[in-house]
């Protein structure tokens, strides 16, 4: 190790599994830089896989010779490459559509999670919301209501973000989410939290449907995607709207954002300037799934 470290040049190490094994490197975005736009370590869960390719010097998936063994999803992935279009599972994205009831309300938390709790009854590393994005559709006619919260002051933003939730989510109707393991579990936490929302909050658990799913089960694969299924990759290959224009654009960022402007030691001009941030990308998150719902309709109905 010490050879190493003292070593003039950087050891010459090809990229491989110790990239990404146990936590991905922050050399990544360098080491692969001059890799091809749809390089093998861009196969959807490519893993050893992607190694074991790029060791036999395969760096491109439309260079993946047919016989070598790729699973359902990463032969989509190879396909749309080589044929330069978007795969499409009318009849699957049909079906997912076909689950959702109005009103609709599209919904996206945003939460910190530090090492230490900040509030009683809190443990380390507990995701807290202080933020909710909610756009409501009551018809497939009508037009788009937004509604969103962002905490103010020191205080535990959980019991105004609670209150102002179940006045604002009604008794029927989907709420949809991107992932919704994380909504859910956010809510779950909540209702431990303030038992006296448990009822309300049970009451919505049932109601959610993960806009996720069509695009894990490669319902919709476009190239642009890079065998990803995230929100962030999902939104600009379906709508063409992206992230790009705003200050905010990851979680991660809108976590420490929200820290800062509330424990920091930031200017009045500042965080005003951080709450606008904030609520642009909170915003953009469920406006995004409106539209990518409008855009799978829209192709289902072709
Ligand atoms: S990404 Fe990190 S682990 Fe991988 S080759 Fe580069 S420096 Fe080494």
């Amino acid at each position: 190790m010490f050879e190493i470290v003292i070593m003039a040049d950087c050891p010459e190490t090809p990229i491989g599994s110790q990239c990404d094994e146990p936590y991905e490197c922050a050399l990544n975005g360098f080491c692969r830089a001059n890799l091809p736009e749809h390089n093998v370590f861009t196969l959807y869960y490519g893993g050893k896989k992607a190694c074991e390719l790029y060791n036999l010097g395969i760096t491109e998936i439309a260079e993946i010779p047919p016989i070598f063994q790729l699973n359902e999803k990463q032969q989509i992935q190879r396909s749309c490459i080589v044929n330069n279009n978007t795969h499409l599972d009318r009849e699957r994205i049909q079906l997912f559509l076909g689950q959702l009831q109005y009103p609709l309300y599209f919904l996206d938390f945003e939460t910190f999670n530090t090492v230490i709790p900040l509030f009683d009854g809190t443990h380390p590393y507990q995701n807290i919301p202080f933020q909710f994005s909610l756009h409501i559709k009551e018809t497939p006619e009508s037009g788009l209501r937004h509604i969103s919260f962002l905490a103010k002051g020191k205080n535990d933003p959980r019991p105004d973000l609670l209150d102002s939730l179940s006045r604002n989510i009604g008794d029927s109707g989907s709420i949809v989410a991107y992932n919704k393991q994380f909504e859910e579990k956010v809510l779950k936490d909540l209702s431990i939290a303030f038992p006296e929302y448990a009822d309300r909050i049970n009451s919505m658990l049932p109601r959610f449907i993960d806009l996720l799913v069509p695009f894990r089960a490669f319902a919709y694969y476009n190239p642009s995607q890079k065998g990803s299924a995230s929100l962030k990759k999902v939104l600009p290959a379906v709508t063409g709207m992206d992230y790009m224009g705003l200050e905010i654009g990851k979680g991660d960022d809108a976590s420490l954002a929200y820290l800062d402007m509330t424990y920091g030691d930031l200017s009045d001009e500042e965080c005003l300037t951080i709450r606008e941030q904030l609520l642009a990308y909170c915003g953009l998150d469920t406006e995004g799934m409106v539209r990518i719902i409008e855009k799978l309709e829209e192709i289902t109905n072709k």
